[in-house]
C-alpha cells in the first residue's frame, strides 16, 4: 500500500449503519474519510434489525433518546430522497405507523406524547378492527402512532454504501482494528493489517466497541445483547401496520414479508439461534395476528445489539485523548436514532454547530 492510501482526515472503525452514516456525513463536509471494517460491511446488528423508526414503548426512554428519535424522524424523508438519487437501491421507507395493544401505560404514553409533540392517539376496539382487521387481541383502547416509519435495513446499508463511495469514502473490509496509535494524548491513527493514519478516529464498532476501548483502558459501558427474529412469508397487504403487544412485535414489509421479534439475551458474542426462541417468537406473533398461523416461517436469525445503560448512545470526543471519538451504544434503537446521532458526531468532528446539545451523550 502506498502512503497516500493510508492517510486520511478521519478514520471510522466499524462499517455498520452508524459507521457508514457517520462517514457519509463527514465526507460530505469535504473530509477524506476511511472506514475500516473487521469483516463485511453492514452484516452485523445493522443487518439483523427490524428497521422500526421508533423505540417500542418510547415513553420509557430518557429524554436524550427521544431527542435523537424526533430529530431523525423529521429528516428521514430528506435522507431517503438523497439516497434514492445517489444509489440504485431504495431503502423502502414506509410510514406504516405503530399500534400498541398494551393497556397498562396509556396515561404515561399520552403525557409523553403531549410533552414532545409526538402524534399518538387512542383507538377503540371497533376502530382497531377497521385499521387492522387481522389482529387477534381487541383491547377496549389501544395506542396508535401514525407517524412511525420503517426501513429495510439491508437496503438502507446497500444504498448508503453506494452513496458513501460517491462522496469519496474509502472502505477497507476484512480490516479488524486492534490498536489505536496515540502520541502525546493525541490519536494519530490505528493499527490493522498495516497502520492507517488520521488525526481523527471514530469508534463505531457496535457491540465490540468496549473491547476495542479496553486497549486504552477506557471503560465504555456497551455490551452485546443478542436479539433473535423470525420472518413469515404472507401475501402482500395481509397486515399493514407495525403492531406491538407484550414486548413482542410484528413488522409487515411491502412485499408480504412479516418480521416478528425479538429476544433480549445476554450471551456474549454468540450469535447462534435457538429452536426455543423461534417457537416463542412464532407463538407471540400468532397471538398478535392469528392469520400468521397459516403462513410459514421462512427465516430465523440473530444479531448483537450494542447494549448501553438506558439505551443512550455515547457520542463525542474523549476528554483524555484528542481526536478520538465514540459513536456507539445505540442498543435497541440504532436505526431510529442513527440520523441524529451520526449528524451530531459529524458536527463535532467537523466543528460545525451541533444539531442538538451534545452534553447528554458526551463520553
Ligand atoms: C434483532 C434486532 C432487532 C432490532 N430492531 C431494531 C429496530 O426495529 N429499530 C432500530 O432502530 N434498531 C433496531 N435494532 C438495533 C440496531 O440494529 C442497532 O442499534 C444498530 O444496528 C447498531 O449499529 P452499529 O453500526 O452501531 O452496530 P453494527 O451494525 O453491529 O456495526 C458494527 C460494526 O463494527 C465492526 N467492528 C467491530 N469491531 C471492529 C474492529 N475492531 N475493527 C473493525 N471493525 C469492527 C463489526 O464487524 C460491525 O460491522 C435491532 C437489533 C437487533 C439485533
Amino acid at each position: 500500500m502506498n502512503s497516500s492510501n493510508n492517510k486520511f482526515d478521519c478514520i471510522i472503525i466499524g462499517g455498520g449503519l452508524i459507521g457508514l452514516l457517520s462517514a457519509y456525513f463527514i465526507a460530505k463536509q469535504g473530509r477524506r474519510v476511511a472506514i475500516l471494517e473487521q469483516a463485511s460491511l453492514g452484516r452485523e446488528s445493522s443487518w439483523a434489525g427490524g428497521g422500526i423508526l421508533s423505540p417500542l414503548y418510547p415513553w420509557r426512554y430518557p429524554d436524550a433518546v427521544t431527542e435523537l428519535v424526533n430529530w431523525s424522524r423529521q429528516h428521514w424523508g430528506e435522507l431517503i430522497t438523497q439516497l434514492q438519487h445517489e444509489s440504485d437501491t431504495d431503502p423502502q421507507l414506509i410510514n406504516s405507523g405503530l399500534l400498541i395493544l398494551d393497556q397498562e401505560e396509556q396515561i404515561e404514553a399520552i403525557e409523553w406524547a403531549n410533552r414532545f409533540n409526538v402524534a399518538l392517539q387512542t383507538v377503540s376496539a371497533d376502530q382497531l378492527k377497521v385499521l387492522e382487521p387481522k389482529l387477534g387481541p381487541s383491547p377496549s383502547q389501544s395506542l396508535w402512532m401514525p407517524d412511525v416509519g420503517q426501513v429495510r435495513n439491508p437496503r438502507l446499508i446497500s444504498s448508503l454504501y453506494q452513496a458513501a463511495l460517491k462522496v469519496g469514502v474509502t472502505v477497507f473490509e476484512n480490516h479488524p482494528v486492534n490498536q489505536f496509535l496515540i502520541e502525546q494524548d493525541q490519536v494519530i491513527g490505528v493499527a490493522s493489517q498495516q497502520n492507517f493514519y488520521a488525526p481523527q478516529v471514530v469508534v463505531a464498532a457496535g457491540a465490540w466497541s468496549s473491547e476495542l476501548l479496553k486497549t486504552i483502558d477506557y471503560p465504555l459501558e456497551v455490551v452485546p445483547v443478542r436479539g433473535q427474529m423470525i420472518q413469515f412469508q404472507t401475501p402482500p397487504g395481509l397486515i399493514k401496520r407495525i403492531t406491538l403487544y407484550r414486548g413482542r412485535y410484528i413488522i409487515p414489509r411491502r412485499d408480504g414479508r412479516v418480521l416478528a421479534g425479538s429476544t433480549l439475551e445476554h450471551a456474549g458474542f454468540d450469535k447462534s439461534t435457538s429452536q426455543q426462541a423461534k417457537d416463542e417468537l412464532a407463538a407471540a406473533a400468532i397471538e398478535i395476528s392469528p392469520a400468521l398461523a397459516e403462513h410459514e416461517v421462512v427465516h430465523h436469525w440473530a444479531g448483537l445489539r450494542p447494549g448501553s445503560p438506558e439505551g443512550v448512545p455515547t457520542i463525542g470526543e474523549l476528554k483524555t485523548i484528542k481526536g478520538l471519538y465514540i459513536n456507539s451504544g445505540h442498543f435497541r434503537n440504532g436505526v431510529a436514532i442513527s440520523l441524529a446521532s451520526c449528524r451530531l458526531l459529524s458536527d463535532l468532528v467537523t466543528e460545525a454547530s451541533p444539531i442538538i446539545n451534545p452534553n447528554d451523550y458526551a463520553p
